[in-house]
């Protein structure tokens, strides 16, 4: 899938590259919807400009890919998407703010109403139409974020006088402990959300995120809402990660110098040199979404990059727009003034370097720089 995309300057008057490639987000929801049963639907989570790749070309790979259901965050994002898809099925995670209901009704989106007050508000829309506006229900099986409680959600559902002509489209609850599967919490979220919903049978059911997906099948119910797992992201912890990467964020080298033994590098003069030290400098930092606690000090490494299958550790502080990387062990040649090397990628995952920085993959994607050139294509 090709994507037009226009770059307002010239490449190399850029500091760094962004390449995302929309076809591996495809393979990756393909992979994820054929470990699903051939009755179960596998959605998309694209909230957050889709994990900040961008929602456009995420969007459309998905489409192409077979994925008709997409669930964001906010009503925006849900009206820009619906002008990019207009017969896709999407769902506003954070449900009905106040007074939007008439919103939803015009783009024909869906809220997932996540309180006793959202659910009331939505039934009166639905009486005075006297008909069922498409919505799903989300109960909380224990992440005690949004949902409603198990307690009121069994007493709502069969209170025809609160409902009125209210049929949910979809029940939904969702996982806290999905990147750890052994936790048992998993058992007990999923035992809870088969009680609550038993009486429901023919509402349509969604427990699983990306790890839910990895989880198994019992997890799965008849919908699946894969997110980070869609970009490469690793959404079980303790596992390997079998998704395709998406995303490479290349900087260019501005000057590569000596530093002597002894001297420091970097604002704050954290990180000493142990030795003589060639160091690259490139034009990436934290404002291009290079997490700045990923920083090194004397007392704590902090991450790498990649030049050419060489290991490039940062050294000292991450700036706004700048990161001094060690090269004393890479190759002289790989080393060009205006060479594009590796931040995060298919050999800088973004997991890997999201154990430096105290996150998860998730902040690194949804981090992405504004500032760099964006290019989508294979991450070659
Ligand atoms: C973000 C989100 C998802 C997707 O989660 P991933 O871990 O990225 O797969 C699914 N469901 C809900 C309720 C979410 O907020």
């Amino acid at each position: 899938m090709s994507l037009t995309y226009r770059n307002p300057f010239p490449s190399e008057l850029y500091g760094g590259r962004l390449t995302i490639d929309p076809d591996a987000v495809a393979a990756n929801w393909t992979f994820l919807n054929g470990k699903l049963d051939s009755k179960a639907e596998c959605a998309a989570a694209v909230k957050a400009d889709a994990y900040g790749i961008g929602l456009k070309a995420a969007t459309a790979a998905l489409y192409q890919a077979g994925c008709r259901t997409f669930f964001v965050a906010v009503p925006t994002e849900a009206i820009e998407l619906r002008a990019l898809l207009p017969d896709a099925v999407i769902y506003v995670l954070d449900g009905l703010f106040p007074g939007t209901a008439g919103h939803f009704l015009e783009h024909h989106i869906r809220p997932v109403l996540g309180s006793l007050a959202e659910l009331q508000d939505w039934a009166a829309l639905c009486k005075s139409a006297d008909r069922s506006f498409d919505a799903a229900v989300h109960v909380d099986t224990g992440i005690h974020r949004l949902g409603l409680s198990p307690a009121e959600f069994s007493a709502a559902m069969s209170d025809r006088d609160l409902l009125g002509p209210v049929v949910p489209s979809l029940i939904m609850s969702h996982l806290a402990c999905g990147s750890t599967p052994d936790h048992p919490m998993n058992r007990r979220q999923l035992e809870l959300f088969r009680e609550v919903t038993a009486p429901f049978a023919d509402v349509p059911r969604s427990l699983a995120n990306s790890a839910g997906v990895l989880m198994g099948a019992d997890y799965h119910f008849d919908l699946a809402r894969p997110g980070i797992a869609l970009y490469g992201g690793k959404a079980i912890e303790t596992a390997s990660n079998p998704m395709k990467p998406v995303v490479k964020v290349e900087a260019r080298i501005m000057i590569v110098r000596d530093v002597p033994e002894g001297d420091t590098i970097g604002y704050g003069a954290r990180q000493t040199a142990r030795r003589p030290l060639r160091n690259a400098v490139v034009a990436a930092g934290y404002a291009d979404g290079m997490i700045r606690r990923a920083s090194s000090t004397d007392e704590r490494p902090g991450g790498f990059a990649m030049i050419g299958g060489h290991k490039a550790p940062i050294l000292g502080r991450i700036s706004m727009d700048m990161i001094t990387l060690d090269v004393t062990d890479v190759p002289e040649h790989l080393l060009r003034r205006g060479a594009l090397v590796e931040m995060l990628g298919p050999t800088v995952a973004a997991a890997d370097l999201a154990a430096y920085a105290q996150t998860i993959d998730y902040e690194y994607l949804t981090s992405l720089g504004r500032r760099f050139e964006r290019v989508y294509g294979p991450l070659t």
